[in-house]
């Protein structure tokens, strides 16, 4: 076990802001009580199974955290495990077993570079293959429930190693069993992939018409890639540390889901609502449109803070650099509050708020 309080690891993609900040890519966050760096699975489980009297936060490649000013007080596990394994599954597939701290940009490059097809919509996601099920992640008309076979974690309540199937997992949008839910903690992930050298049919809009097809047309794997990384560097959803506009943790906000009966309503309201069928009978309807109109526009800021809207995308709060926690949830606060009056709508965070709360 590395303890990083005496041996800081080198985190050339996450140059040092405070002690948890420099490992998240809002760069906001306090001192943690304890930092310990775990790189092979003997370690993490080692550091899993001892006692933590003030709490354990696993930390991955900090790109879904707000964590306090004041930071925690508690263990904060650096998760840096690595390995990949490619396994034949049947003529056309291919089972990839991924370990929690492999990069997941670099597991989309390498699947799209060796003809396998599933995930290549999720290109310029950042962070770490181990927390894609945490969240579902999802980008550009794929979700990672897509192509999740098993997940294998340690489960803290039965002190045990389990293998979770899909939908042990339950999976939906931007959520699973794993989010706000302490218990497990996810070493490896098995996606299964399609052996072709198209992609899965583009499901997305603008994706198509950026790629010149029609949605449920298959594409080469390496136009996706790069056409989704392009449209993603516009909105600044790819990480650049030379781009404060990219200081974020993504979407700060999901899309809320209504019922019908409250879209019908606002539909009458408002006339023309952008939205997308959810389960259920109920609707998704687009955050970053409900908050531009209630007077949130791309750059907003306010005097005197070292945060904003990014000038891409209404979604993304970010550090501009010189920002605090406390500022950039009240900047969420007043966006939340300006939302709900206008509109009648409750946003909820994505992130994981650390020993702070919105
Ligand atoms: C610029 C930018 C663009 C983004 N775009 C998208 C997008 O298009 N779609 C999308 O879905 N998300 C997006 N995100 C959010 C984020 O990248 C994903 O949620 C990502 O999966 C988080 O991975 P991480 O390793 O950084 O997790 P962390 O931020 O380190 O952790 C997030 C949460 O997961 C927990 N966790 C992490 N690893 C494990 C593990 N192995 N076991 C148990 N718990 C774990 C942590 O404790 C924490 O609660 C974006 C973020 C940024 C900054």
């Amino acid at each position: 076990m590395r303890d990083s309080t005496r041996d800081r690891p080198a985190a050339p993609d996450r140059p040092a802001g405070g002690p948890i900040g420099g490992y998240t890519t809002l760069r906001l966050g306090g001192p943690a009580g304890h930092l310990v760096v775990a790189d092979d699975e003997a370690t993490l489980l080692e550091v899993l199974r001892a006692p933590h009297p003030e709490g354990l936060f696993v930390l991955a490649g900090g790109s879904n955290v707000v964590v306090a000013d004041e930071g925690f007080p508690g263990t904060v596990l650096l998760l840096r495990t690595r390995g990949v394994r490619a396994v034949a599954d049947g003529a056309d597939r291919v089972r990839l077993t991924v370990a929690a701290g492999e990069p997941w940009d670099e597991v989309v490059a390498r699947a799209v570079a060796d003809g396998l097809a599933g995930i290549e919509c999720l290109s310029g996601v950042p962070g770490s293959a181990g927390a894609t099920p945490i969240q579902n992640v999802g980008a550009y008309g794929q979700e990672v429930a897509e192509t999740i076979v098993s997940v294998r974690a340690f489960d803290r309540v039965a002190d045990a190693v389990v293998t979770l199937a899909p939908d042990e997992c339950a999976f939906s949008y931007r959520t699973s069993v794993f989010k706000h839910n302490d218990r497990f903690v996810v070493l490896a992930v098995d996606f299964s992939l399609t052996v072709s050298p198209l992609s899965t049919p583009i499901r997305y809009a603008e994706l198509a018409r950026a790629l010149g097809v029609s949605p449920g047309d298959r594409v080469p794997l390496g136009a996706v890639r790069d056409t989704v990384l392009k449209l993603r560097t516009g909105k600044a959803m790819v990480l650049d540390p030379a781009d404060p506009d990219t200081y974020s943790v993504g979407s700060f906000f999901t899309n809320p889901i209504v019922s019908s009966a409250v879209f019908a309503g606002l539909s009458e309201r408002l006339g023309d609502v952008p939205h997308w069928p959810a389960p259920d009978d109920a609707v998704k309807l687009s955050a970053a449109w409900l908050i531009e109109r209630a007077g949130f526009p791309k750059g907003f800021t306010r005097e005197g803070t070292g945060v904003g809207i990014s000038t891409r995308h209404t979604l993304a709060l970010t550090n501009r650099g010189a920002g605090t926690t406390t500022q950039l949830l009240d900047l969420a606060r007043e966006i939340r509050a300006g939302v709900a009056e206008r509109f009648g709508v409750d946003l909820h965070p994505e992130p994981v708020l650390i020993n702070c709360a919105l």
